[in-house]
């Protein structure tokens, strides 16, 4: 990974703006010294995302996300740390120096001009669509009903039949050829490079920051494989991607609505009703990277099937995966649909309106589908019955929410008339969660105190004597503290936000520093009182601890003095009416 010198990186978040990177996907209003809105990375109802304009930094209260305008761009759109670094640079004009760019210039070069030829390689399969080679390909969109905007959106295309495309497009040279290779649109047999799709219904594939990384490739008329994807590449992961996931991320976490379909014109054909809110696995079976980024995006999701077995088979597997990341705060449903029927044909049918109407009306609680698959699976009989049994203790294991495992075991048991043998959930994944767990437990007097601090890092410089030596006993809160004075000591810091730097220098307390940052503003009467309240406490935890008879006397008249000017505190507080 690319070194980038502290004073860039300082350089770059200062003439950068964090609300407005933010506001392109959450909704802020004004709120106190913040703006806050209904947080990106969980779900709710009220909003507890805050984000500090002065300060530039952003700190949920209902999930614990915090950070700067580089970790936003990463965890929230997916870029590599030196990518947001490069993208910030870029929109505020800075240079990154040379020799810095020298480190990641060959790989983000590269990167760049593949991911260029990718997007390129797009917009001529769409330029061949609507040349006369692509009216077999044109004629099957239109009996498909799909509106020129969805075809231009999503970039549909169509590649040629024979070999030979790409060298149309690209030229023929040994450069290209490698990097055609590369981004999987060429592949290199006994007789030279050959094109990997010919005389397909092409569909653009796109990452979470919208770049395209890979197509999928329909037959038209008979042929097989039907449907053909981009091979594996260092761009194109099949079983971390979600088709259409760029284009209806805000719409989904807007409208609150998601609805995972099989199949990639099925994603179209919603789309075409007025429905941006389908999404799909690539042609394979739903993976559990995918339903993770899917629960990232909605509570509420409704996985759709087809009727048949096929489908049901397919919902089985997909409840399998999703297991283990359910939680009682999660509602997926599973809609069946008619036998002989996928979204694509309904919607030609019926139309959005009703479609729509199935999504919240038919589809049904994920406990139902799992009952309801447990009893096709097991059969008839006390046999039955018992394999049920069986089956359900097997998946229990894999659940993680312990209250809902509780509930979903009691379900089974009085399903099977079985009592089942699973107490306990699996260990909690950390992945998902680790972002709750806090680096060390403040009380309110601790954490409001370090919030006026943080706030306002100039009250630094007030503080002498005892204040020096707060949070001794936790050490890796003494670390963070001890530095933000030698921070404040420095000669230059006047140019500097030391709160910022702090995020910069302690990354693993960001989410805390954040959090501090956000939190209501800590007005100077208010800390003033905690100050004295730190110190109070300090003194009493050291008397607990022992001390000798001289120190316990000079300590408790210290404490004395403290009680005695929070009192005056108290009265001014009274006086200014406040
Ligand atoms: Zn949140």
């Amino acid at each position: 990974m690319a070194h980038f010198p502290p004073s860039l990186l300082d350089e770059i978040l200062a003439r950068s703006d964090i609300i407005e990177i933010i506001a392109r996907h959450v909704a802020l209003k004004k709120s106190g010294a913040n703006m806050i809105g209904l947080c990106p990375f969980h779900h709710e109802k009220t909003p507890s995302f805050s984000v500090s304009a002065d300060k530039q930094i952003y700190y949920c209260f209902g999930c614990g996300q915090g950070g700067n305008a580089f970790k936003f761009l990463r965890e929230h759109d997916g870029y590599a740390f030196h990518e947001a670094v490069e993208y910030l640079a870029e929109k505020a004009g800075i240079q990154i120096p040379q020799d810095t760019e020298q480190q990641t210039s060959d790989n983000g070069q590269q990167k760049k001009r593949d991911y260029s030829i990718l997007e390129s390689a797009s917009a001529a399969m769409n330029k061949a669509l609507h040349s006369e080679s692509g009216i077999k390909a044109c004629n099957y969109l239109e009996r498909r009903g799909l509106p020129a905007e969805v075809i231009r959106d999503y970039g549909l295309g169509y590649t040629p039949a024979g070999y030979g495309f790409m060298k149309r497009v690209f030229g023929d040279n040994a450069t290209v050829n490698t990097q055609l290779e590369t981004v999987g649109l060429l592949f290199k047999g006994e007789h030279g490079y050959g094109d990997r799709f010919r005389d397909r219904l092409m569909f653009t594939i796109r990452d979470r920051r919208g770049r395209v990384v890979g197509f999928g490739g329909r037959v038209l008329g008979e042929g097989e494989p039907k449907y053909l994807n981009s091979a594996e590449t260092p761009y194109f992961h099949k079983s971390e991607l979600l088709y259409a996931y760029s284009e209806h991320r805000d719409t989904i976490r807007k409208r609150k609505q998601l609805v995972v379909v099989e199949g990639y014109m099925d994603v179209l054909a919603l789309a075409a009703h007025g429905l941006k809110i389908g999404l799909a696995s690539l042609g394979t079976a739903i993976g559990e990277r995918q339903i993770r980024e899917i629960f990232r995006l909605c509570e509420t999701p409704v996985f759709c099937f087809d009727g048949d077995r096929a489908g049901r088979q397919a919902a089985w597997r997909a409840l399998e995966r999703m297991l283990p990341l359910l939680k009682a705060e999660l509602t997926p449903t599973f809609l069946y649909l008619p036998d002989g029927e996928d979204p694509d044909s309904l919607l030609q049918q019926e139309g959005g309106e009703i479609f729509n109407k199935r999504l919240q009306n038919d589809a049904k609680p994920v406990l139902e589908s799992w009952i309801l698959g447990l009893k096709l699976l097991a059969g008839q009989g006390a046999e039955g019955r018992a394999r049920m049994a069986k089956k359900a203790d097997a998946m229990l294991a894999t659940m993680t929410d312990p209250y809902l495992m509780q509930a979903w075991k009691q379900e089974a048991e009085r399903i099977s008339g079985i009592p089942l043998q699973r107490r306990r959930p699996a260990v909690k994944s950390t992945e998902a969660d680790s972002h709750l767990v806090p680096g060390f437990i403040l009380n309110a007097i601790e954490e409001r105190f370090m919030a006026g601090l943080m706030q306002d890092t100039q009250r630094l410089s007030q503080i002498s004597g005892a204040g020096l030596d707060f949070f001794i006993d936790k050490p890796s809160l003494r670390a963070l503290y001890s530095r933000a004075f030698s921070m404040q000591a420095d000669a230059d810091t006047q140019t500097i936000d030391i709160a910022r730097q702090l995020i910069r220098e302690f990354p693993e307390d960001q989410n805390m520093i954040s959090r501090w940052i956000n939190q209501p503003t800590v007005q100077d009467i208010e800390y003033k009182s905690l100050l004295l309240d730190m110190e109070a406490n300090d003194i009493k935890n050291r008397i607990r601890q022992g001390v000798n008879l001289g120190e316990s006397v000079q300590l408790q008249t210290r404490l004395r003095e403290l009680q005695a000017e929070q009192q005056t505190l108290k009265e001014q507080l009274s006086n200014t009416g406040a």
